[in-house]
């Protein structure tokens, strides 16, 4: 036995499963080999920029109070504003979360008797309230903002007709969610959405297209403010905090709109101008800085995991062949049993909590009880190695994350060991 192969039984993984996955793994060079590719465009991108932005080790400073003329958050901010080719950013601790981002950039760009566009069909879960689909305290609808979802055709594309036909004198902003999130619909290429952003543009130049990018940066060379999106909207605890951000969310986009969003974050008069980064900021940049390594790390954990699945006979989405637009997995595991089991090795893999053993919960907001496996340095970050899942038909666990290669493959041989254990799975 090598040395590394004993190390794996060590940590509880048999000859069997990490054979099994070496065997996978070794298919898989060419897909690893653009992924790396990828990545190293990205991550000349990074710096690039913020070579460009002369970032300084004052850019790390603790600053506190108001505020004002905090250089590393102005610095950082510009920085992102490069990355992603807009004109302007807000990159702040003071963004709570993804949906807090996503909410901030609809409720500062939207004003009452406007309306609001969803091209992809149903948002994310926690958009239905800041919308008002669900009935919700100072959502949109509360503020007189209407809303109009298009859904998506059967095969996942946009219905381009019926785009057409929503798009009236009161439309202010269209959506469009890059990620599938916890949907069965595929995720959409940064050119798919330029397609539809042109669409859109040639029958209302003057709307605002709003792009949640969660789960997407990074994955492909070009984001979707390079294609025409007025704002991309993400999270820090997902791909661009590289694992290091803990906390945070982003808006990139046209000035104005970014004025707006700051105008709506702090105050009407104050904007940018304050807003201390309390220390966070040298977490912020360092994280930036790894994003485009730790999503590819990320990428080919999900890659790895959707050929093994599929290779056992689970229906997996994406399929272990499709190109890829965001880094969640999901696989169909067809059984509450295995489902948890599956989760059981992603916990007992990880870094933090892996002698925890998760179990399936009544999650509020949820019809069915959840499981959710996750052993992170930030509490929720879903670029770290995380799964999770309703418990009820296909009986899917959604996983994603993986901020290094190696833990991401260590999580995915520990699910199926897992199964293999409970005699889910012969190998
Ligand atoms: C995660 C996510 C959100 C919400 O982000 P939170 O940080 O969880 O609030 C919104 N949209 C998509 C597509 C996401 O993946």
């Amino acid at each position: 036995m090598s040395e590394i192969e004993k190390m794996y039984e060590e940590m509880g993984i048999c000859l069997k499963v990490l054979d099994f996955g070496s065997k996978i793994e070794a298919e898989l060079k060419e897909r690893f080999d653009e992924i790396d590719r990828r990545a190293e465009y990205n991550q000349l991108k990074v710096l690039h920029a913020m070579q460009k932005n002369h970032v300084s080790a004052d850019c790390f400073n603790y600053v506190s109070g108001y505020g004002y003329d905090d250089h590393g958050r102005d610095t950082l901010e510009k920085i992102y504003a490069d990355v992603f080719h807009t004109e302007s950013a807000l990159v702040r601790p003071q963004i709570t979360c993804g949906t807090h981002a996503l909410a901030l950039s609809l409720s500062a760009n939207l004003r009452p008797g406007d309306e609001l566009v969803s091209a992809s069909g149903k948002p994310y879960d926690t958009l239905e309230e800041v919308i008002g689909i669900r009935p919700s305290k100072g959502s949109l609808a509360e503020y007189g903002v209407s809303y109009k979802q298009v859904d998506l055709l059967e095969d996942g594309t946009f219905d381009f007709d019926s785009i057409r036909a929503a798009i009236t004198e009161k439309t202010k902003m269209v959506t469009v969610q890059r990620s599938k999130g916890y949907q069965t619909r595929p995720s959409f290429s940064v050119s798919q959405i330029g397609e539809v952003i042109r669409f859109v543009k040639e029958i209302k130049p003057d709307v605002i297209f709003m792009v949640d990018n969660c789960y997407g940066e990074f994955v492909e060379e070009i984001e979707p403010s390079d294609v025409g999106a007025d704002m991309v909207v993400g999270s820090l605890i997902k791909n661009p905090g590289g694992g290091l951000a803990p906390i945070g969310g982003y808006i990139a986009g046209k000035e104005e709109c970014i004025e707006n969003c700051a105008y709506r974050l702090t105050s009407p008069g104050l904007g940018k101008e304050v807003g201390a980064s309390l220390g966070v900021m040298q977490a912020f940049y360092q994280g930036f800085f790894l994003a485009p390594t730790v999503v590819a790390s990320a990428l080919k954990g999900a890659i790895f995991a959707a050929n093994i699945y599929e290779k056992l006979g689970y229906a997996v989405v994406p399929n272990g062949t499709e190109s890829r637009h965001d880094i969640i997995q999901a696989v169909e595991l067809g059984s509450a049993d295995a489902m948890i089991a599956f989760c059981h090795g992603i916990q007992a893999a990880a870094p933090v909590d892996s002698y925890v053993m998760p179990e399936p919960w009544a999650m509020p907001g949820y019809d069915s009880d959840v499981i959710m496996a996750a052993g992170a340095f930030v509490q929720g970050s879903s670029i770290e190695l995380s799964a999770d899942g309703p418990i009820k038909p296909p009986y899917a666990v959604y996983f994603q994350g993986g901020l290094t290669w190696p833990s991401a493959k260590l999580g995915i041989l520990m699910s199926l060991e897992h199964l293999v254990r409970a005699e889910i799975v012969q190998l």
